[in-house]
């Protein structure tokens, strides 16, 4: 018949299928509440210098509460958000939050602390974005230059023209750029050098699986010329995921800058990260200056 067509596509239109979709619209007008709602929250994981275990900044990682179904995890989310376009508003959103956040940390320790902040693909692309980040830090009252904002590789490689104008423009704000996940994108050291980026963030990929004693892995043997490679082209290399000594040992061998992972701090609420901050600084050698 005439409709033969359109009604047999309808064929591969499972249940189980229908159920997907109609699971995947309930959680995404429930996100589109959740700003309104507050049911958004930034968590704080420390990063610490590696030479002086000193607590230099932190990463700020979004976590949704939701009223049923509970917490809601980023990798679940973020990309709802991103193919939504809600990530626009809550990156907003993170940026104020987290540089307003700084900056009471800022003026309660009286030393400087660096926030860095996540940026999806979609975000870097938004025509706001530099209008928001301007808002962000000038809300706060917060020095630039104690912002960081975490790119991944893809995300510089969608249009990698467009994306290095924008860099340059957040550049020029006073801030600070990351790559985020290095090398599990296109994890190519040669283009890096295009982008006016600060900061390489190693990914756990790229850490050993260190057993009692210290055996690295292939992975493990290509940090050392990972981190060597990044600073000759001047960027700092921080190490994400560290979840134990021997892994840290291992880190500062390699040369490392910054570390950040389960061994020091898991991503806290803000009033256990100042706990954290007050006890870490005590504790650390050499901070009583
Ligand atoms: P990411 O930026 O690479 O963040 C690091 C992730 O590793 C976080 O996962 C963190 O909790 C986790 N992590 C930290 N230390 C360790 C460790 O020692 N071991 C292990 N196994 N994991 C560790 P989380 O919080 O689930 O976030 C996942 C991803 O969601 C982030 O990866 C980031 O890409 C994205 N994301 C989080 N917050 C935001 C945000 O505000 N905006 C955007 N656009 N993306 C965000
Ligand atoms: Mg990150
Ligand atoms: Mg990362
Ligand atoms: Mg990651």
């Amino acid at each position: 018949g005439t409709g033969g067509r359109g009604s047999g596509n309808y064929r591969f239109f499972t249940p189980e299928m229908h159920e997907q979709a109609r699971a995947r619209l309930t959680l995404e007008s429930a996100l589109r509440r959740a700003l309104e709602r507050r049911e958004l929250e930034l968590h704080y994981q420390p990063r610490l210098d590696v030479a002086t275990l000193q607590v230099v900044g932190m990463e700020a990682l979004l976590r949704w509460n939701h009223p049923q179904l509970g917490s809601v995890p980023p990798a679940t989310f973020i990309p709802l958000a991103e193919d939504t376009g809600l990530i626009n508003a809550m990156g907003a959103w993170v940026l104020r939050q987290a540089c307003r956040q700084n900056q009471l940390w800022v003026q309660t320790l009286g030393r400087p602390l660096k926030v860095s902040v996540n940026l999806s693909p979609r975000q870097l692309h938004d025509p706001q974005l530099v209008a928001d980040v301007q808002l962000a830090l000038r809300e706060a009252g917060m020095a630039p230059a104690l912002l960081e904002l975490e790119l991944t590789e893809s995300s510089l490689m969608q249009d990698p023209q467009a994306a290095a104008l924008t860099l340059q423009r957040l550049k020029a704000l006073g801030l600070e750029l990351s790559v985020d996940d290095f090398g599990t994108g296109h994890s190519s050291l040669s283009y890096l050098w295009r982008f006016p980026v600060d900061v390489l963030k190693l990914d756990r990929t790229f850490l050993p699986r260190l057993t009692s004693s210290v055996e690295c892995g292939q992975a493990g043997k290509l940090a050392p010329a990972i981190v060597h490679l990044a600073h000759t082209l001047n960027l700092r290399v921080v190490a994400e995921g560290v979840e134990t000594r021997e892994v840290f040992d291992f880190l500062r061998d390699a040369g490392c800058d910054e570390v950040q992972g389960y061994f020091f701090c898991k991503p806290v609420r803000p009033a256990e990260f100042e706990r954290y901050l007050r006890s870490g600084m005590a504790a650390a050698p050499g901070a009583a200056s």
